[in-house]
């Protein structure tokens, strides 16, 4: 059942069509009111229980008395004149703020969403993690940034990845009741296979999502092929070795048939030499697996640099001929605040510092 709550009240757009149906008939309504209340909320898209316009006014009021209707505040959009990349920050209901992205391709609009606010991973490359972590997103603030991007585009979005500010599957039941109305039939009816959730390689959570059997795309953010330099990289390489990875890769792809695929940010000096290729040519050799190479994205707090044109080439090129599949990610947006977790940290400093000036 669902038991995200806020301010005391129930999260009515965190329940699956099963819940919605069992939570309204204990205020004596008929299952079919459950669907059209599921349908205003997640294939119509609207904001407040008063836009249901075929739902009793007594109704309306009673949810409203009973349930918390989450919504996103645009605190703030930034445009890539190069692009078309649109970033958006939202302001959520105690004041948090979380970023999503929104990228235009041939293929259709993906949507680049947060799982939590803030992060505890501590990714040394990464800036969504500086601050460590505030809380968990619930399924609904999930959706709604995919919800409000698609009516603020007027655009359908057809692609989502979960690969903004946080960990996914350290927030695996809330994910996971995401992924389920996401990709209902009954709602906005994403293709599971248009949705991919990256992880920096929790394998206990990668274990139970296995058994989901779901046709999502799993991304695992290696990074490093062995274990000493991933620890450098990624605190995370201190709990599960790359053994343990390659073993739950495996184990994902034997369960549920999807190709895995594995990220690798590319640090100048750090993991993109030609020994490291060789090695992840043998890491990824037995899997069936994607590398998706991925220019690392500097930010100001570290002094990490991007690989050279020349030897990302270079490395992809040594990865195809041993006939590895990779591709080398674009980067969108990159005359707005790209890398994970910049723009966020760039708007909660400002108001820090405008508190300060206010104290002073
Ligand atoms: N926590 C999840 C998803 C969030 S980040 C994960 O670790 O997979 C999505 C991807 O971007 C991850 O592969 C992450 O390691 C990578 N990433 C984060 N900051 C980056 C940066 N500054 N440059 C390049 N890649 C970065």
């Amino acid at each position: 059942m669902n038991d995200n709550v806020i301010d005391n009240k129930k999260d009515i757009k965190s329940m699956t069509l099963a819940e919605l149906t069992e939570e309204l008939a204990t205020l004596g309504e008929k299952a079919f009111r459950a669907k059209q209340m599921y349908q205003w909320m997640h294939v119509n898209l609207v904001r407040s229980f008063d836009e249901m316009t075929n739902i009793s006014k007594a109704l309306r009021e009673k949810c409203a008395a009973n349930y918390q209707y989450t919504d996103l505040k645009v605190v703030q959009v930034q445009e890539s004149k190069i692009d078309g990349t649109k970033k958006f920050l939202f302001g959520l209901s105690d004041g948090n703020v979380v970023e999503s992205v929104w990228m235009k391709y041939k293929h259709g609009n993906s949507v680049c969403i947060s799982s939590q606010v803030g992060c505890r991973m501590g990714c040394k490359f990464c800036a969504s993690t500086l601050d460590g972590l505030e809380r968990n997103l619930l399924p609904s603030e999930m959706l709604d940034q995919i919800y409000v991007i698609q009516q603020l585009t007027g655009e359908r979005v057809s692609n989502v990845v979960v690969m903004g500010t946080g960990e996914p599957m350290d927030n695996y039941d809330n994910l996971l009741k995401f992924i389920r109305i996401l990709t209902d039939e009954n709602g906005l009816n994403i293709s599971q296979r248009n949705l991919t959730v990256s992880t920096c390689g929790l394998v206990p959570k990668m274990e139970m999502l296995a058994e989901e059997k779901l046709q999502i795309t799993l991304a695992l953010s290696l990074h490093a092929t062995t274990d000493e330099k991933r620890k450098k990289l990624m605190p995370i390489a201190n709990r599960y070795s790359i053994a343990e990875l390659m073993d739950t890769c495996a184990y994902y792809f034997e369960k549920t048939g999807r190709r895995i695929t594995f990220e690798y940010s590319l640090v100048g000096g750090v993991n993109d030499t030609d020994e490291d290729a060789k090695e992840l040519i043998a890491l990824a050799r037995p899997l069936c697996c994607h590398i998706n190479l991925i220019p690392v994205n500097p930010i100001k707090e570290r002094d990490f640099v991007q690989s050279e044109a020349s030897r990302i080439q270079a490395f992809k090129n040594k990865l195809e001929k041993n006939g590895i599949n990779v591709t080398i990610r674009r980067e969108m947006g990159r005359d707005i605040d790209g890398a994970c977790g910049q723009l966020r940290r760039k708007h909660t400093q400002s108001l820090q510092t405008m508190e300060e000036g206010v104290r002073a």
